[in-house]
This record gives structure tokens, C-alpha cells and sequence, in this order.
């Protein structure tokens, strides 16, 4: 796949346990499919889950939509936010996401400091990122 940002090859990283993210060598974007999103959850849900410090603020992008990767459709960006709003890339055919450079490390801190918090309801931040895609 390229990237939907700068055309770059995407190239495979292993994040966490077992999860396979499509990451670009260039400006750092991150794609997650919607199965790997669903993995990203249950390893947080097992709790082996630490927050990656937030090594690089979002880099800057041209502005406009960007298509899927894997379809082409336009995605739709969407304001996603969790205590910390972030700009999340959806696909409206359901693919998966796209997540700027740190978006992912600030989602994670969003999540981490959340489950913190006594009350931290079923509408926790990856149901919800489940949810919103559901919704597409
Ligand atoms: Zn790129
Ligand atoms: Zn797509």
C-alpha cells in the first residue's frame, strides 16, 4: 500500500504484541485496518498496555481529504476525541483508519488517562473508535 499522504510505500511494523500496522517511512502516518484496530483493543483490554511517550507533535499536512489506501474512496476525516480530540481518516467502505504522525501515541495517552478515572464507562474510546466505523 502507499501512503495516502505522500505516496510512499507503506511499510509493515509490529506494534505491541501482535498487531501489524502499515506505517510511512516519511512522514510517519500510521494505517490501521479495521481488524487490527479490534486487536489494538483487546491488547488493551488485557491490560499489558503502556502508553508510548509522545515523541513528535502531528506533523503538518496539506490540507483536503486523502483516499483510503486500499480502496481509493475519499475518506472521511472525523474529530475524534477522548479528553484530547484528535483528526481521524475514515474510510466510508469500512477499510480501516488512517492516524497522522503521533495521533496514535496522543489516542493512547487519551485512553490512559481515562481508564484512570473511576468512571470509565462502555463507551471507552476503542468501543467508540468500533462504533464510529460501525456507523460508516
Ligand atoms: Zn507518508
Ligand atoms: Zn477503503
Amino acid at each position: 500500500m502507499r501512503c495516502p499522504v505522500d505516496g510512499s510505500q507503506l511499510t509493515p511494523h509490529h506494534y505491541e504484541a501482535q498487531i501489524e500496522v502499515d506505517v510511512c517511512p516519511v512522514c510517519k502516518g500510521i494505517w490501521l485496518d479495521k481488524g487490527e484496530l479490534e486487536k489494538l483493543q483487546e491488547v488493551v483490554e488485557l491490560d499489558h498496555f503502556e502508553a508510548q511517550p509522545v515523541l513528535d507533535a502531528p506533523g503538518k499536512r496539506p490540507p483536503g481529504p486523502i483516499d483510503c489506501p486500499k480502496c481509493e474512496t475519499t475518506m472521511t476525516e472525523r474529530p475524534y476525541g477522548y479528553g484530547i480530540l484528535v483528526e481521524v481518516d475514515l474510510c466510508p467502505e469500512g477499510c480501516g483508519m488512517w492516524l497522522d504522525r503521533g495521533e496514535l501515541q496522543i489516542l493512547e495517552r487519551a485512553f490512559e488517562s481515562a481508564r484512570r478515572q473511576v468512571e470509565v464507562d462502555e463507551r471507552g474510546l476503542w468501543s467508540s473508535l468500533k462504533a464510529l466505523l460501525r456507523d460508516l
